[in-house]
């Protein structure tokens, strides 16, 4: 950066200091991992651009029961609309969420349910997140 930067900054993610690294998503996938008890998975993160996701989609698992693997994709950096400072928080949700995604998984498939599956999965995603976050109230 140059002395007389100016105040504002532009949007663009640099490719030099990416906001999230593949080394960060990957120890908020252990640590979730482990407090969601699913140590018995085998499973990995890609950090993927929008075009490998579902349009309106943040995140995506693919699972295998039967082999215990799981795939989750989370959104690039670069793809976000949010402000930068925003971003680690809401990947590191992406991956709660999909975490809770794999743990119905031995649930059976019925697309009559999935909405309300989607919804009860953002609410103990996000429960869990702010949990992590939130500084201890006062008492
Ligand atoms: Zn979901």
């Amino acid at each position: 950066m140059g002395k007389a930067a100016p105040a504002s900054r532009n949007r663009v993610t640099s490719t030099l200091t990416p906001v999230v690294t593949d080394e960060q998503v990957h120890d908020w996938l252990n640590l979730w991992q482990k407090r969601l008890r699913l140590e018995d998975w085998k499973i990995e993160v890609k950090i993927v651009r929008i075009w490998d996701l579902e349009q309106g989609t943040l995140g995506h698992i693919d699972w295998s029961a039967p082999r215990r693997t799981a795939t989750i994709k989370v959104l690039n950096p670069a793809d976000y609309e949010l402000p930068k400072d925003k971003i680690p928080a809401d990947m590191e949700l992406s991956v709660v969420h999909e975490l809770v995604h794999l743990h119905l998984s031995v649930l059976p498939l019925n697309k009559s349910s999935r909405s309300a599956e989607e919804q009860v999965v953002s609410m103990i995603a996000d429960a869990l997140v702010n949990l992590e976050h939130q500084p201890p109230s006062p008492e």
